[in-house]
């Protein structure tokens, strides 16, 4: 499996050299929503090929963040720069753009179009962004190959169990080869099983350079996918420490 960023910290591991490779750089991030502050003066960079989780209570702000990194979402103040291009510097267009080429993202609910067939839920991903259709359902069944689920290509979501869709939904977010893969809660709707596979897949990725962002409150999954643990209080964050990967 290729990603984009194989010249990053293949290991997933240590913050040597991140300044210099940073895929994220997120500073002094505020975002009221109304009299709401979500975040409340966030800064954080990720190096290439770091795999960081964000825990922290409910309402703290994790999911805001994620969705500014991603630019879904604008801040009221503060930057966010991923693979080096500044957010707020892009018009909608452009940044709808920069999102479908640069960022992958994968949420608990899968996202997955109903009634695409799951070749056609991966292949829109590349299609969005001008790949020819023929070119694009190559590399969706090369993606789908790699992941294990081939054999399902014709199928419709509905006939797929959560861990199938959660690969479809890993498929898709990889087709563009993102700079940044962004997990919202991944392995929160699949039984535990499932969630291991999905788990064993993140950290395959991250071994071959994916650099990746997720946002959880399952500590298994933070510990045995990620190198670096954020956590968040009241739309702050309120620590920060590498972690050994558990097996
Ligand atoms: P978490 O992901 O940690 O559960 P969120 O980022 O979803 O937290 O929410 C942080 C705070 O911002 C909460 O108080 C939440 O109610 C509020 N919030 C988030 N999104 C919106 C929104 N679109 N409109 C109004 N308030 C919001």
């Amino acid at each position: 499996m290729t990603t984009e960023d194989s010249s990053g910290t293949a290991s997933g591991g240590g913050t040597a050299g991140i300044r210099e490779q940073a895929v994220v750089r997120v500073s002094g991030l505020r975002k009221e929503y109304g009299d709401t502050v979500a975040l409340d003066g966030v800064s954080l960079e990720i190096g290439a090929g770091e795999a960081v989780a964000v825990m922290g209570p409910s309402g703290c702000g994790k999911s805001t963040l994620l969705n500014m990194i991603a630019g879904l979402d604008r801040p009221s103040t503060g930057q966010v720069c991923v693979h080096g291009e500044d957010l707020g510097r892009l018009n909608e267009t452009r940044l709808a753009l920069f999102r479908r080429r640069r960022i992958g993202m994968i949420f608990q609910f899968f996202n997955l179009i109903d009634d695409l067939p799951t070749i056609d839920n991966v292949a829109l991903a590349a299609q969005l962004t001008g790949t020819p259709t023929r070119q694009a359902r190559r590399r969706a069944l090369e993606l789908l190959d790699e992941l294990g689920i081939a054999d399902r290509r014709n199928v419709y979501p509905a006939a797929l169990s959560g861990g199938e869709r959660q690969r479809v939904a890993v498929a898709r977010a990889l087709m563009n080869r993102p700079a940044l893969l962004l997990a919202d809660e991944p392995t929160g709707a699949l039984d535990s099983h499932a969630g291991e596979q999905v788990m064993d897949l993140l950290i395959d990725l991250n071994e071959l350079g994916q650099t990746l962002l997720m946002v959880t409150h399952d500590q298994v999954l933070a510990r045995r996918c990620a190198s670096r643990l954020v956590t968040m209080a009241d739309g702050r964050m309120s620590g920060e420490r590498t972690l050994e990967r558990t097996v």
